[in-house]
């Protein structure tokens, strides 16, 4: 049931849910985010209170980056008693990123944090945006016993509310657009909304929010092929700084296993890289171990990243390398789940 006295922070980042056509270019552009609940006078008749508050400059996700992510969680940090939710509208390309990276901001996060995003503009007659809008609203507003339902950073669309950090972007077409490969849907909106309450995170009433801001950029991501060559890894591990790398590996956490590789994974592991295995599926985990292809990774002391996503495991890896945790319990740390992220 949906509160009257709900209160709603929108917060407006960007992304094509806010845009117009330029008529001189004919590309997509912001436009002033006060007209965009113009554009959809039904948002008034919502159960609960609604402000605004958007990025002075609103961006293309594709342009997100970590000051973004720490705007964003300074105006849930200096709002966070005031309302009861807040729905954030994104860009849809690295949604799945920053919703991700929000997780590991905030801990202890006992109200809802729902992203949401369109893929065409609020003011196309065919646009997605309407619906991911208002239900993204009702999400926030769902009280039970003056408590939100939800509590932790979600990510709606195309009529399903996932794990925000279970996500990733699966269309560049299809309104459906996002998937959670390793992890069951929150709720479901039909012509009820159906919360799977099974599914969902909650935090001790005592718990106090606890924001994390320091993350480590340090990072990358290495994608395996057929045909990767000697080169290509000595230049990637001889990044200045680099101090971790998610490694996008085959199956279920498979490898070559020439010399070559194997020596140049063990000598930046030595150096003091830490290196995540994740698989390049789009569902299923990693287990080192099962084939002879992951052995000599799980030897030299590789971290799993059993069934994490890719924007789970590199946001994940600048908050703990953010967090200066010692470098002999990283690895644990890493295989440990803390928002719910992995198995
Ligand atoms: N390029 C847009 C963005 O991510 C796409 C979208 O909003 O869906 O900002």
């Amino acid at each position: 049931m949906t509160s009257p006295k709900a209160k709603i922070l929108l917060i407006y980042t960007g992304g094509t849910i806010g845009m117009v056509k330029d008529f001189t270019s004919g590309a997509l552009i912001a436009f002033d985010f006060n007209e965009l609940l113009s554009r959809i006078p039904e948002v008034q008749l919502l159960d609960c209170t609604i402000e605004t508050i958007s990025f002075e400059t609103p961006i293309d996700s594709s342009n997100m980056n970590l000051s973004g992510w720490l705007k964003i969680a300074t105006i849930i940090q200096e709002n966070y008693t005031r309302f009861d939710g807040f729905v954030v509208l994104h860009g849809s390309d690295t949604m799945s990123y920053s919703a991700s990276a929000l997780s590991f901001i905030l801990e202890n996060l006992a109200k809802p944090v729902i992203f949401t995003g369109s893929q065409l503009p609020i003011g196309d007659l065919r646009t997605d945006a309407k619906e991911n809008l208002i239900t993204a609203i009702q999400v926030a507003a769902l009280q039970e016993n003056n408590q939100p339902v939800i509590q932790e950073v979600c990510l709606y669309f195309e009529y399903k509310l996932y794990r925000g950090n279970r996500t990733t972007k699966i269309s560049a077409e299809h309104f459906n657009a996002f998937t959670s490969p390793n992890f069951p849907e929150l709720a479901e909106s039909g012509v009820h909304l159906r919360i799977n309450r099974e599914a969902l995170k909650t935090v001790p009433a005592d718990q106090a929010l606890s924001v994390h801001k320091n993350f480590d950029d340090n990072v990358a991501i290495l994608k395996l092929f057929p045909g990767i060559n000697e080169k290509v890894l000595t230049s990637f591990f001889a990044i200045p700084n680099l101090k971790g790398i998610v490694l996008e590996t085959y199956g279920s956490g498979n490898a070559p296993t020439e010399n070559w590789f194997v020596t140049a994974l063990a000598e930046a592991i030595n150096k003091g890289i830490h290196i995540v295995n994740v698989t390049q599926c789009s569902g299923g985990s990693v287990a080192m171990g099962n084939y002879e292809t992951s052995t000599q990774l799980k030897n030299i002391g590789v971290i799993s990243g059993k069934d994490i996503t890719t924007e789970a495991a590199i946001t994940k890896l600048m908050y703990l390398l953010g967090q200066n945790c010692p470098q002999n319990s990283f690895k644990d740390q890493f295989e440990t789940a803390i928002r719910g992220e992995m198995l």
